[in-house]
C-alpha cells in the first residue's frame, strides 16, 4: 500500500468536515501495521479507502502497483473480492445464515463452484476450530465464536490484505488474544494486516504502530 497527499472531505449542506488531510504512509507486503488515533481523527474513513469502499477526493492510492483512487465503484468492487477481506469490531455476520454460508458468501460473490467451495469452507472452519458449529446460526454462537466464524470469512478467499477495525472490541480479554493470535498465524503466514485499534496491548502484536491526528499521521513507530 502506497498513500500519497490523500484528502477525504464530508459536505453536507451546512458543513465541510476534512476528514483525511494530506495523509501519506506506506505498508509492505506482508507487513502487520496497527492505526491508532482519537475519536474523529479518520481512522474509518481511511479504513474505507484502503478497503476500496470510497473513494478519497484527491491523492494516490497504489495498491499492489495498481493506482485504485480513481477507480469506480464496479472497478474497486472487483479488486476488493479478489484482495481484501474485512474483520468488524461487531463480527457483521448474517444472521439468517449458518456459520458454514456466511463463511461460504465471499467465495460464491468471486464465482467459485460448488464443490471447491464446500472443501476451502471445511477448511477454515477446521483452522479456527468452529467446525462442529458450522449450521448454527451466529446468534447461537458466542461472541469469541462469532469473531473466529468472522475471520474465517475473511480469510476463505485467500487474500493478500486484511483489514481489521477494533477486531477484539467486543471481546473479553481470553477471547480477543485468540483473536490476535489468529491474525497474528495468518500474517506469519504472508498475509499483510490493517488493524485500526484503541488496544496498546493489541498493538504490541503488529510491527508498527501508526498514530493519527486530525486526518494525518503524527508518527511510524518502528516497534521490532
Ligand atoms: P475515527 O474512525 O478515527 O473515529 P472517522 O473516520 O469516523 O474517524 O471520522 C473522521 C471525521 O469525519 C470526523 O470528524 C467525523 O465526524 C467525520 N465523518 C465521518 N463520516 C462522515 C460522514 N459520512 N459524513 C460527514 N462527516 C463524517
Ligand atoms: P459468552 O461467555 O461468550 O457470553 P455464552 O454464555 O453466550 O458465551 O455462550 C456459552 C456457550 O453456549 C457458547 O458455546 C455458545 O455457543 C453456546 N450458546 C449460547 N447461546 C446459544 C443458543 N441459543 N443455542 C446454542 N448454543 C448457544
Amino acid at each position: 500500500i502506497k498513500i500519497t497527499n490523500l484528502e477525504k472531505i464530508y459536505r453536507t449542506e451546512e458543513v465541510e468536515t476534512v476528514a483525511l488531510n494530506d495523509l501519506s504512509f506506506e505498508v509492505r507486503d506482508g507487513e502487520f501495521v496497527a492505526v491508532m488515533g482519537p475519536s474523529g481523527c479518520g481512522k474509518s474513513t481511511l479504513l474505507n479507502i484502503l478497503g476500496l469502499l470510497d473513494d478519497p477526493d484527491a491523492g494516490s492510492f497504489l495498491f499492489n502497483g495498481v493506482e485504485v483512487a480513481k477507480f469506480n465503484e464496479r472497478k474497486r468492487a472487483d479488486m476488493r473480492k479478489k484482495n481484501i477481506g474485512f474483520v468488524f469490531q461487531s463480527f457483521n455476520l448474517i444472521d439468517e445464515l449458518t456459520v458454514f454460508e456466511n463463511v461460504e458468501l465471499p467465495l460464491m460473490y468471486a464465482g467459485v463452484k460448488k464443490s471447491e467451495r464446500k472443501a476451502r469452507v471445511d477448511e477454515v472452519l477446521e483452522k479456527v476450530q468452529i467446525m462442529h458449529r458450522r449450521n448454527h446460526f451466529p446468534q447461537q454462537l458466542s461472541g469469541g465464536q462469532q469473531q473466529r466464524v468472522a475471520v474465517a470469512r475473511a480469510v476463505v478467499n485467500k487474500p493478500k490484505l486484511i483489514l481489521a477495525d477494533e477486531p477484539t472490541g467486543n471481546l473479553d480479554s481470553s477471547n480477543g488474544n485468540e483473536v490476535m493470535q489468529m491474525l497474528t498465524d495468518l500474517n506469519e503466514a504472508g498475509t499483510t494486516i490493517v488493524m485500526v485499534t484503541h488496544s496498546e496491548h493489541d498493538a504490541r502484536y503488529s510491527h508498527r504502530i501508526i498514530r493519527m491526528l486530525d486526518g494525518h499521521t503524527v508518527t511510524e513507530n518502528i516497534l521490532v
